[in-house]
């Protein structure tokens, strides 16, 4: 099962994706965790990719199509995968294409969890994320079960860079620019689902996996 996430910076589309991961057994790859990891090891492609992430703004094509791509190629993805954060652009979503097209393969579905920017933004400021192990939580919807420390690995929760208010409001712009047209590309392609991601982040998992299943 190939499944493609797309929705706003903040839209609860990583949540989604990490819980469809789980329940169809296929891995869940974000190419925002790849980078954050990339950075805290302090790799070249993390020093490349954190100037742009910190300004809220895409880190260039060439730098994420062939990553996701090798990505594919570990055993893992045998039975498909959930993409989140991944692709972006028209041009990533081409590349996509292109190289499944290669092994006579396809996206299945690119579910779009759908959240008004007001909404995000209100979200966002309440956005908690551990450095360590990439879980994410809310200060109000999803709260840790000690405040500020991660439940999984203990270590202390950040306001990331790119969560803070000033960079969201940009995410935003960049998202509509250059993500949104991705809705228009994946509907033209009669795979494109929609979910109303102002609902609880249970009950829009639920209309998720009706609208896979339903089908
Ligand atoms: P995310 O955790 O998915 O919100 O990603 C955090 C940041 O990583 C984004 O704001 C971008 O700067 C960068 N990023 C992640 N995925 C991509 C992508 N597919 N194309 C370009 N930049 C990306």
């Amino acid at each position: 099962m190939k499944i493609i996430m797309l929705g706003a910076p903040g839209a609860g589309k990583g949540t989604q994706a990490k819980r469809l991961a789980a329940k169809y057994n296929i891995p869940h790859i974000s190419t925002g965790d790849i980078f954050r990891a990339n950075i805290k090891n302090n790799t070249e492609l993390g020093n490349k990719a954190k100037v742009y992430m910190d300004q809220g703004l895409l880190v260039p094509d060439e730098l994420v199509v062939d990553l996701v791509v090798d990505r594919f190629k570990n055993p893992d993805c045998a039975n498909g995968y959930v993409l989140d954060g991944f692709p972006r652009t028209i041009p990533q979503a081409e590349a996509l294409d292109k190289a499944l097209a290669n092994n006579q393969d396809a996206v299945e579905y690119a579910i779009d969890v759908d959240v008004p920017d007001e909404v995000i933004i209100d979200r966002m400021a309440g956005r908690r994320a551990c450095l360590n192990c990439g879980a994410t939580y809310h200060t109000i919807t999803i709260p840790p079960k000690k405040e500020g420390i991660c439940d999984i690995c203990d270590s202390p929760l950040v306001l990331r860079e790119d969560d803070k208010p000033e960079t969201v409001k940009k995410r935003l712009t960049v998202y509509h620019e250059q993500t949104q047209p991705l809705i228009e590309y994946y509907s033209n392609k009669g795979i494109l689902k929609s979910v109303d991601g102002t609902k609880t982040m249970d009950e829009a998992f639920e209309e998720v996996v009706l609208l896979i299943e339903g089908n």
